[in-house]
């Protein structure tokens, strides 16, 4: 390897977890699949996060931390079979699925030192202004990088992450999806949109400069929540997706997954998942490993 240079195949992204922030079983939900993950535990699923792995020097880097983050930064270790550092995180947004797991890095659990997170100005702004989060600013347990959005940055020799806004509601801040990119390939992850009209130009000019794309796949139908109010809680139903990414294809390059699924979501069900393959879309599953 040339000095400061990247030997292929060293830096990849490793599905943490794929479903909506209440995860599945959801707390006081009743629904076939939240029983059926009470049943077996291999069902049970934690909010959609990433973690981008770095073999060489046995270190990752996070984007989303969950409130499973215990669990899924032990799931991940065993699986890679020794430990790693966690060397940084990027936050998408301040909906508690995306960041309640950075309070395990704070003095009453992991202690950390300086971790950077990689974060939208009004996103630090929001850690900055509130415990406890705030304490983690003030102890030095993390450290805040504000990332101006539509620009690479650099966060480690050969891997660049590029923030882009999303409309969503921000009752925080704001949310912004991440393009990934390593020495060989580009991802793109945008768990949460509220509607994909604002974004459709967006939307068509990254899918197809990315190789590997995880977008959201909240709810499949209009009809999966009786009793909420969708107004509150938009997110374009997965079958409206495929919708636009056939106005989009041929996308050569890209592998569309989706992700962040509600515990309601058919799509948990084998059948309905394999049912996207001809719509050239799957569902994400944990373990799932993308070379950058
Ligand atoms: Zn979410
Ligand atoms: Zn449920
Ligand atoms: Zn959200």
């Amino acid at each position: 390897m040339a000095p400061g240079g990247r030997e292929p195949g060293r830096l990849s992204v490793v599905v943490l977890g794929t479903a909506q922030d209440g995860g599945r079983p959801q707390v006081g939900c009743h629904c076939t699949h939240c029983q059926a993950a009470r049943r077996d535990p291999a069902l049970v699923e934690g909010p959609s996060a990433l973690a981008v792995i770095d073999d060489v020097h046995r270190q990752m880097w996070l984007v989303d931390v969950t409130p499973a983050f215990p669990q899924q930064f032990d799931g991940l270790e065993t699986r890679l079979g020794a430990p790693y550092a966690l060397a940084g995180a990027i936050i998408t947004h301040a909906h508690i699925g995306h960041y309640l797991g950075l309070a395990h890095l704070g003095r009453e659990v992991m202690g950390a030192h300086g971790v950077p997170v990689w974060v939208s100005p009004a996103m630090a702004r929001f850690l900055t202004a509130h415990a406890p989060w705030s304490q983690l600013v003030q102890l030095g347990n993390i450290r805040l990088e504000r990332l101006e959005p539509d620009a690479p940055h650099v966060l480690a020799p050969g891997l660049s992450a590029t923030l882009i806004p999303v409309p969503h509601r921000n009752e925080h801040a704001d949310t912004m999806a991440v393009v990934l990119e390593g020495p060989t390939r580009r991802l793109l992850y945008l768990p949460d949109i509220d509607r994909w009209e604002p974004w459709a130009d967006t939307l068509a000019q990254v899918l197809p400069s990315v190789d590997v794309a995880l977008l959201d796949g909240t709810f499949y139908d209009a009809d999966e929540l009786p009793g909420r109010n969708r107004q509150e809680i938009p997110h374009p139903p997965v079958v409206d997706t495929l919708a636009r990414l056939a106005l989009l294809r041929p996308l050569p390059r890209t592998e569309i997954y989706v992700t962040h699924l509600n515990h309601s979501n058919r799509l948990w069900d084998p059948v309905h998942a394999e049912a996207l393959a001809p719509h050239g879309v799957r569902v994400a599953r944990r373990g799932d490993q993308h070379e950058l």
